[in-house]
């Protein structure tokens, strides 16, 4: 399957500007959910329909028994923002596998970027709370069973076993990436799978990528075709250039055949956009969070077409 290189914003805001992707050298909208209307403004002028799925977020004040249980027994901190669930509530991930399915049966995206595909915490800060999870009984229990090893209380896991217990959560989900994208592949075979990934390199944070996230690049490649990093960099503390330079480190982390489709974020913008379009490698395209704004102003659309022309010259030249 060849992978179709495309550029654009994301959010519902962005079809009120879908007539304008085009002139701006935008191709794509990625959404949220499967949008009935999203669908028909891309159909409508010519632009690639991409879903944005959530996995793993739920409202915690309702759904209190999907909190992830930290190491002192109790449900983790969390404050406005949070994602990831305890993995052993099945009826919420029946509940996941049921919304794809109902999806994928009325419509057929260009692609469809997993979200939330995490483990327990909330990463586009300066200051993250970073907290190990899940320990509910059920979780444990699944540790144990699948992994030979004896032990119950969280202290010991981490202290004895702490890198089989990393893998274990890196291995469930990418386990359930393949269930979605086997799921996915059995209806659109073409459709592009891609993953909304925590941006931290693999050694930032006490590889807090893997050991917090569980988000392992090489165990998530067989289930996803374009990784999809959040390069919110002012929420992130970081300088404008941060795209780039991940772009620049993808080489040690990036799974052979596989694509990095930066999102950056409108906040960020012109200067992020600018920094990615010199990166080398380059991206395969990108999204902007919240870019419908860049859509609407003449000054915007040139820097974005620019950007975009840069980019894809560099990728002819690869
Ligand atoms: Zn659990």
């Amino acid at each position: 399957m060849s992978l179709p290189l495309i550029f654009g914003p994301y959010g519902a805001s962005a079809v009120a500007v879908v007539h304008m992707l085009r002139r701006a050298g935008a191709n794509a909208l990625w959404f949220h959910g499967f949008d009935p209307e999203a669908f028909d403004a891309c159909e409508k002028h010519g632009v690639a329909a991409c879903v944005e799925f959530p996995t793993f977020r739920a409202d915690f004040r309702a759904r209190p028994e999907l909190v992830p249980i930290g190491v002192d027994g109790r449900p983790i901190r969390y404050g406005r923002l949070v994602q990831g669930v305890c993995l052993s509530q099945h009826a919420f991930l029946a509940e996941i596998e049921a919304a794809l399915l109902t999806g994928l049966d009325a419509f057929r995206p260009i692609g469809i970027w997993l979200d939330y595909l995490t483990y327990g915490g909330w990463f586009e800060v300066p200051d993250p709370d970073l907290q190990e999870s899940c320990f509910c009984p059920a979780c444990v229990a699944e540790f144990c069973e699948s992994t030979g090893i004896d032990a119950d209380r969280p202290g010991q896991i981490l202290a004895e076993h702490a890198d089989v217990w990393r893998r274990h959560k890196c291995e469930r989900i990418a386990g359930y990436a393949m269930h979605c994208a086997k799921l996915i592949r059995a209806v659109n075979p073409n459709c592009v799978i891609g993953a909304y990934m925590c941006p931290w390199l693999p050694d930032e944070f006490d590889e807090a990528l893997t050991r917090i996230f569980a988000q392992d690049y090489d165990l998530l490649a067989p289930a996803v075709d374009v990784f999809t990093p959040l390069i919110y960099a002012r929420k992130s503390g970081r300088s404008a250039d941060w795209g780039q330079a991940v772009l620049e480190a993808s080489g040690g982390f990036l799974p052979a055949g596989r694509k990095l489709q930066p999102i950056l974020d409108v906040l960020d913008f012109p200067e992020s956009l600018e920094a990615v379009a010199v990166a080398s490698p380059p991206p395969w395209g990108l999204q902007v969070f919240g870019g419908a704004e860049t859509f609407r102003d003449a000054d915007s659309i040139a820097i974005f077409s620019r950007c975009v022309e840069r980019i894809r010259a560099a990728l002819a030249g690869a």
